[in-house]
């Protein structure tokens, strides 16, 4: 696949990835099922210079009182050198995510916040799909191939995004931090619970039938930006075939060999979903 020989996208095991292609070609779209990260992933991690926002930072970049933003900053000081320390194992580090993402949400439990004012927040955030998301969407729901989108963000916001910028298919299932409305459309809390960054695995997955009911579909593309994306699909267990695709977005000089020790292939520094979109119109030019 020639998109794979561009000189910002490595490939860890070209002879293992062919061979997993060659498979997921032949196939086709009926046995493929595609997971995906959200923030980062199918988001920009810059648009024209300026860093995007993720889920959280929408709810911080306008809406709520200045002081809701400044405590939320105060966790993230705290907490986001936790999350990338990489002195601390996985297990080390889970408890003070557990304690960011229950503080995260007490904070915003103090504030009015309204499923009207979160589709404003959201238009008027820099959060951006990546350029050829539109496409991506479009190819798989024209295609019904499920889409598991896993993010340790806020669904309701994720589901803004894609409603606001592409179009929330019914082929997509996201499982997230939901907002639990009342019946006047106020924030009273969280449903279910906390998924954040390190146990985004099969046991966050609430719906545990989803993975069960789509057994059929043996070949799985899993796309993630951070290490712990690529447990995301460890509920999929008869699976005949797996691409990994990394997003590497920043600090590449300094990430790039541990990314490709873990990811199938890593694409560097690319805000857009073209290589994803190569690999997956090749897979079902099959049909
Ligand atoms: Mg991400």
């Amino acid at each position: 696949m020639e998109c794979l020989n561009k000189p910002h996208v490595h490939v860890r095991d070209r002879e293992h990835v062919e061979r997993i292609l060659a498979k997921m070609v032949a196939d086709g779209p009926n046995k493929l099922q595609v997971v995906a990260d959200f923030d980062r992933t199918l988001t920009k991690f810059t648009h024209r210079g300026q860093v995007c926002a993720t889920c959280h930072n929408v709810l911080e970049e306008g809406g709520l009182p200045e002081e809701y933003k400044e405590e939320a900053y105060k966790l993230r000081d705290k907490y986001f050198v936790i999350e990338v320390d990489p002195n601390m194992t996985i297990e080390e580090k889970t408890p003070y995510m557990v304690e960011w993402w229950t503080k995260a949400h007490e904070l915003l439990m103090k504030y009015p916040l309204s499923k009207a004012m979160l589709h404003n927040m959201v238009a008027n955030s820099s959060a951006r799909l990546r350029d050829g998301c539109i496409r991506f969407f479009d190819s798989l729901h024209s295609n019904d191939i499920p889409l598991l989108i896993f993010s340790a963000g806020v669904g309701d916001v994720i589901q803004e995004v894609i409603a606001q910028q592409s179009t929330l298919y019914d082929n997509m299932h996201i499982v997230s931090n939901f907002i639990d409305f009342d019946e006047n459309g106020t924030l009273i809390g969280f449903k279910s619970d906390i998924i954040h960054v390190y146990n985004k695995n099969e046991n966050a997955v609430h719906d545990s039938d989803y993975f069960p009911n789509l057994s059929h579909r043996t070949n799985l593309l899993l796309m993630g930006d951070s290490l712990g994306d690529l447990q995301m699909a460890n509920g999929a267990e008869s699976l005949e075939a797996k691409l990994t695709i990394g997003f590497l977005n920043t600090r590449v000089t300094e990430s790039l060999a541990l990314y490709i020790s873990k990811y199938d292939i890593v694409i560097c520094e690319d805000e857009t979903m073209d290589i994803v979109n190569n690999i997956v119109s090749n897979i079902l030019a099959s049909v």
